[in-house]
């Protein structure tokens, strides 16, 4: 039989503010255990928790970014549950009325089509404290209590493991992009669980889902969705009845295994938070914010193919960060040469920057350096193969690449006087390559070429080179 997944995933982000959700604490990751709390965020009796607005901004961003409508009425709800990691017994998150509802996040299937993944809805929360097992028994550290998180979760339209990380690839830049969060998964400020069942292709009824949790890594993502897409197949064809299932990605096993089995839906018995007033949110309140909303990547990546008419791979690769993506666009518009900007910023400047562990934002020359390296280029005023080492020396210096070419003297010789001199030297010294161009053999062309190129130490064109070269050759035979 054909089977196709039925995917759907809850993300949590968790916001870069500077205190928590509740309470004035600080949100800074790490610190000594407990050195980061107060007494709303241990759950002492009589603390009262009060909201922190940048939450809630933060959350009404996020919504209008990825196309959501935005709750006017806000109410907070307490979910119950009796862990040693929530020490009012109870989390608080939203329920009945989540901040934002019906958005949708837009990813290319693997005919090439757009499709739009829904959004069930964005609900603003608090992170639990952390618990640390050692041989002596259990700690817990209450610093990541009360850190605000807000759980973007995805209708069931995912299809493969492929759209999943698209869909996970673009949240992450967008929200970026926004500034709400530094989305790091290392650090757990981007989390990832997923629901996933299989059906026969075109069936409408959804099938046994199973929900993998720790899928903490965009690798692991893929590589747990095809896992239990695999196993879930296999199951059914081998007449197996699938249950309800919460699964865990176990990484080093590379594949997944129950934590526990539930026969039905979880009652946490939610209630309403009577210690948090509810929040009416004003059209002006949204359109204040949704002004706030700069240009986002995936609109750049459209713009880029548009107005400068490079490749869409180009585009995507190029507005993978926001810098970069800046980066090339000044470039483009002072230089008019998208295509160079683009070919000299994804191949020797990611290069260097990958081997020299920098970020763009740390590059020592501007867009301006590099448009004036592309002209030099396009004027003849310097090769290719001159323009990589000058790139080179921008990167170590910070100088304008003119300044560069000046000081170590890498001007292109396109003196054809000259040029001719040296390849004779090199003919005359080497008289083998005159015989056997005679023979035949025209790739001896390319080692009077290297000579000559050696000869010039690298600033003569090698165009010009190549066709003195076959000239004098053409002559002496
Ligand atoms: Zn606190």
């Amino acid at each position: 039989m054909n089977y196709e997944a039925v995917i759907g995933l809850e993300v949590h982000v968790e916001l870069s503010t500077k205190t928590k959700a509740f309470c004035g604490c600080t949100t800074q990751y790490g610190g000594k255990p407990n050195s980061h709390v107060c007494p709303v965020c241990l759950g002492l009796p009589g603390a009262l928790p009060r909201v922190n607005l940048e939450v809630v901004n933060k959350a009404i961003k996020t919504g209008l970014a990825l196309n959501c409508s935005i709750n006017r009425f806000n109410r907070f709800d307490r979910k119950n549950y009796f862990y040693p990691d929530a020490p009012k017994s109870y989390q608080i998150t939203q329920n009945d009325f989540p901040i934002c509802y019906d958005g949708y996040i837009e990813v290319t299937t693997a005919e090439g089509e757009k499709k739009k993944i829904g959004l069930e809805r964005i609900h603003m929360e608090e992170d639990a404290g952390k618990q640390l097992h050692s041989s002596k028994g259990t700690l817990v550290d209450f610093n990541r209590s009360g850190v605000p998180l807000i759980e973007i979760v995805s209708k069931p339209d995912i299809r493969t493991p492929e759209e999943a990380t698209q869909y996970l690839t673009k949240l992450r830049s967008i929200l970026l992009s926004l500034g709400v969060s530094d989305v790091k998964m290392e650090e757990g400020s981007l989390r990832c669980d997923g629901n996933i069942s299989i059906r026969e292709k075109g069936a409408t009824e959804y099938g046994v889902k199973s929900e993998i949790k720790n899928m903490n890594s965009f690798k692991a993502l893929e590589k747990a969705l095809r896992y239990e897409f695999d196993r879930q197949v296999a199951a059914l064809e081998n007449g197996e009845k699938l249950t309800v299932e919460t699964r865990r990605w176990d990484e080093s096993a590379e594949k997944t295994v129950v934590m526990r089995s539930k026969e039905m839906a979880n009652d946490y018995r939610y209630f309403p938070e009577g210690d948090l007033v509810s929040l009416n949110i004003s059209e002006e309140w949204i359109e204040g914010i949704r002004a706030s909303i700069r240009e986002l990547p995936h609109e750049k990546e459209e713009r880029f193919v548009r107005e400068y008419g490079i490749p869409a791979y180009d585009a995507m690769v190029l507005t993978l960060t926001e810098d970069m993506a800046d980066f090339f666009d000044e470039t483009a518009k002072i230089s008019g040469d998208a295509k160079g900007a683009s070919n000299w910023l994804m191949g020797d400047i990611s290069r260097l920057m990958n081997e020299k562990g920098t970020w763009i934002s740390e590059l020592q020359f501007t867009p301006k350096d590099l448009s004036d390296l592309l002209g030099l280029i396009r004027e003849g005023t310097i090769s290719t193969a001159i323009a990589k080492k000058v790139v080179e020396f921008m990167f170590a210096e910070g100088k304008n690449p003119k300044v560069i070419v000046e000081e170590k003297g890498l001007v292109q010789n396109n003196d054809e006087d000259f040029i001719l001199s040296e390849v004779k030297k090199v003919l005359d010294a080497h008289p083998n390559v005159v015989e056997d161009y005679r023979n035949g053999k025209t790739k001896i062309m390319g080692f009077a070429v290297g000579q000559t190129m050696k000869a010039t130490k690298g600033k003569a064109n090698p165009a010009i080179i190549n066709k003195l070269v076959k000239e004098e050759l053409d002559r002496r035979i």
